[in-house]
């Protein structure tokens, strides 16, 4: 007999977590759309909430359509566990919630999706966490940012919207010296494109909305715990390492070992926040990762051809995609993601601001909307948008100055993407 074989990525995508239903034998997850679980008993029920058991209790807390999706990303990542909530930013702030006590602080790269930098710079005031900004094209703005408040450092893996590839093993290192776990959001290359624990992260968090689901219909997010970091630092990580005072003084971190994370954000972070992932989103989250590696093989493919087209065009000023030799980020993306870069990239009107505004207007087959990673391919000029809100020099930092458009690239016929862009440039 041989060994028994390590199922490759395409199968783990298909089967990991997901059985027959033992019940009734459907083949499909089924979607457990109930609040609540009977308990066997009093002792069952017990040991239930005493964290003596594993099992359902009450869908804020966990689901077993919910649990298929949590062990089918630890798997695809790699990772000891994992935790399915209601978005990507109810994934974030639960990691932060696990990870800091006021006054904290952290560090995150300015190169992040719009939406994570109001999240960190603005919302986390009010708990008294503090974001200290670092730029991922200087490694040693990492370094020096840390202090002895630091407890975590948050990338990217791809940026959004920029594309631009963080080096994940040197910020990794930064990480390993100041005895904080490096958190990698990794939305935009999902797991089939990049493996950030093989480069050194520790938590992985993914906006399941995007390319996970894959096709624009759920809102999702989940954290993956990489059972890497050592959380017993006394004092640095309380909820891991001291009593807990609603767990009868179980110390989570002695208890759970290398899945302690992921555990505390559960029967912490989302039993007292509260963002649930609904049975139903996660059953389509599940359909959706069925196809991940063919879709994101396919908008890889597609973008890199789209790239050179609108790098050869008159009015185009620049492209900036990793996957295009010559790119800034060409070789960090032939290292971190060796199968493409990925479906969104940006690029620069010669026009400026008034051709981003005509260009989104003059589209036909591509949506202009605030989303990436839909089977659809969608376009945004992020200017008038989502970096709104952002003064001129955070846009500019943040790769969204007034002549970007951002594109997220679809599965659909290349030649027909092409085509639309190309009229619609001709009308600007
Ligand atoms: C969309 C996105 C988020 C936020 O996710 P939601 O599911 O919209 O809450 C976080 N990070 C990245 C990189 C994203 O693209």
């Amino acid at each position: 007999m041989s060994e028994p074989r390590e199922p490759g990525f395409s199968t783990l995508a298909i089967h990991a977590g997901a059985q027959p239903d033992p019940s009734t034998g459907a083949r499909a997850t089924p979607i457990y759309q109930t609040t609540s679980f009977v308990f066997d008993d009093v002792d069952h029920a017990a040991s239930l909430f005493g964290l003596q058991a594993f099992g359902n209790i009450y869908t804020r807390i966990g689901n077993p359509t919910c649990a298929v999706l949590e062990e089918r990303i630890a798997a695809l990542e790699g990772g000891t566990a994992a935790l399915a909530v209601a978005s990507g930013h109810a994934a974030e702030h639960l990691v932060f919630h696990t990870l800091l006590s006021p006054g904290d602080e952290f560090i995150a790269a300015r190169q992040l999706y719009g939406g994570s930098v109001n999240q960190f710079g603005e919302a986390y005031k009010k708990f008294g966490w503090n974001v200290v900004w670092a730029d991922i094209d200087d490694i040693s703005s990492f370094e020096n940012a840390v202090s002895d408040k630091t407890k975590a450092i948050f990338i990217e893996s791809i940026a959004n919207p920029g594309g631009a590839i963080t080096d994940i093993e040197a910020i990794s290192k930064i990480a390993k010296k100041a005895g904080v776990p490096l958190i990698v959001d990794n939305t935009m290359a999902s797991p089939y494109l990049c493996q950030p624990f093989k480069h050194g992260a520790d938590i992985i968090v993914h906006s399941a909305t995007k390319f996970l689901g894959g096709h624009g219909n759920s809102i999702g997010g989940l954290i993956v715990d990489g059972g890497t970091f050592d959380w017993s630092a006394p004092g640095k990580y309380p909820s891991l390492s001291e009593p807990c005072a609603s767990y009868q003084g179980m110390v989570l971190y002695e208890t759970f070992g290398n899945f302690a994370f992921a555990i505390a954000c559960r029967v912490l972070g989302l039993r007292d926040l509260g963002p649930a992932l609904s049975p139903f989103n996660a059953f389509m989250l599940l359909t959706g990762i069925e196809t991940l590696p063919l879709r994101m093989q396919r908008h890889s493919d597609n973008a890199l051809k789209v790239a050179e087209y609108l790098k050869a065009h008159p009015k185009v000023d620049y492209v900036n995609y990793s996957g295009l030799e010559g790119d800034k980020y060409n070789e960090a993306a032939k290292k971190y993601c060796p199968k493409g870069a990925g479906a969104v990239f940006t690029f620069g009107l010669k026009g400026g601001y008034d051709a981003g505004v005509a260009l989104v207007s003059g589209v036909e087959m591509f949506s202009h909307l605030a989303n990436i990673g839909d089977t659809r391919s969608l376009i945004i000029h992020p200017a008038s948008t989502t970096h709104r809100q952002l003064t001129d020099e955070q846009k500019t930092k943040a790769g969204a100055g007034p002549e970007v458009v951002r594109l997220s690239i679809g599965i659909e016929e290349v030649a027909d993407i092409i085509a639309d862009l190309d009229q619609a440039l001709e009308k600007i």
